[in-house]
């Protein structure tokens, strides 16, 4: 493990997205063990207490997109570093992710997505937005994908080249820089 502490580079006010006032945010340089150097960006609006949190990496790798074939159980164990620019895409599961205008950039695992993915779900059955059925389908299937006995492509699409999984299994497609998008 490094000893290296976060180290505070910069500090800045943007607009605060729910109220208009003025929201302070800071940002720190981290040298994370098995990632390299982040910078971590956090800010809270002293107005209306919304907060905003983002992580990125130090170097820029430009855009690309990021696959993990998930397979065995140990596989939902790699770290993902996503940034607020990013999306996660999960075919076989029907999970998309998609950046919206305060997005929320994080450092989580595959297994972190999809814990949070089954919040959403929980959330959106209890709302009564979807029928009882789909929602222990779905919950169902991402249990049995968290635990591996479905086996899913995890998909990271980062037009700015900041974000990353920590994995071996990881494969890294260059995406059009133009397009941000990948040709088909
Ligand atoms: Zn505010």
């Amino acid at each position: 493990m490094s000893e290296k502490k976060p180290k505070k580079i910069l500090e800045y006010s943007v607009e605060c997205p729910v109220c208009g006032r003025s929201l302070k945010v800071e940002e720190y340089l981290y040298d994370m063990p098995l990632v390299g150097k982040v910078i971590i960006s956090s800010g809270k609006c002293e107005n209306c207490g919304y907060k905003w949190n983002d992580v990125r990496l130090a170097e820029v790798k430009g855009p690309r997109k990021i696959i993990v074939e998930v397979k065995e159980p140990d596989d939902v164990n790699a770290l993902v570093v996503r940034s607020s620019t990013a999306s996660i895409l999960i075919p076989e599961l029907g999970v998309e992710i998609t950046p919206g205008p305060a997005s929320l950039g994080y450092i989580t695992t595959i297994e972190g997505v999809l814990l949070d993915v089954l919040d959403k779900i929980d959330f959106l059955c209890r709302e009564g937005e979807a029928p009882p059925e789909t929602c222990d389908e779905k919950k169902n299937l991402i249990e049995k994908a968290r635990n591996a006995e479905v086996p899913f492509t995890f998909i990271l699409v980062d037009p700015e080249g900041t974000s990353t999984i920590v994995s071996d299994k990881a494969r890294i497609v260059p995406l059009d820089k133009r397009r941000g998008r990948e040709e088909k």
